[in-house]
């Protein structure tokens, strides 16, 4: 698969893009300003992970609700990461189903799949990511990942 630079802002603005015409749900976009957000990995599938997250995120509020994306950079142990935190003010997860949304074929929906927190999964980590839920919150859901920063010389 192609590896090049990708600028996650410009990548979130292009997929938001396309959903923007949903009344009801209000999209929110922050991200720091100052720091290079920029990945190295294969745009296309970078866009699958961020579509599924959406696409969950709207099937979780059902219609009126807030989505936020928080793009942003992180130091730790002296590597430079991205993340990405997405949040929805939809109903939440159990906690009993948070051990397995990530699996395979694990769905709520009558007609999901339950692949696409599974797909989600295996592109982040074939880009040397991780993602988790952020259990902090007691509004929705957050996932949050994170991705080694490109660092290119300038
Ligand atoms: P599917 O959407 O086909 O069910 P996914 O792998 O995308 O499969 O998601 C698995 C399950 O995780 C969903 O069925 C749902 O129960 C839960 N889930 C995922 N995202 C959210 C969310 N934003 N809010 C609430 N539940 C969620
Ligand atoms: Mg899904």
């Amino acid at each position: 698969k192609e590896t090049v630079d990708i600028n996650l802002p410009t990548l979130v603005q292009e997929v938001l893009a396309l959903y923007t015409l949903r009344l009801g749900v209000r999209f929110k976009v922050d991200y720091d300003e100052t720091g290079l957000l920029i990945i190295k990995g294969d745009p296309i599938s970078m866009r699958q992970v961020l579509h599924n997250l959406i696409k969950n995120a709207l099937e979780a509020i059902d219609g009126s609700g807030q989505i936020d994306i928080i793009v942003h950079r992180v130091q730790k142990n002296s590597t430079d990461f991205i993340e990405i935190g997405l949040y929805d003010d939809g109903p939440g997860i159990k906690d009993e189903q948070l051990e397995t949304i990530f699996e395979p074929y694990v769905t709520s929906k009558a007609k999901g799949t339950g692949l696409g927190l599974a797909i989600v999964k295996k592109i982040i980590e074939q880009h040397g990511g991780a993602i988790w839920i952020d259990t902090t919150r007691d509004i929705g859901v957050g996932f949050i990942i994170q991705l080694p920063a490109s660092n290119f010389e300038i």
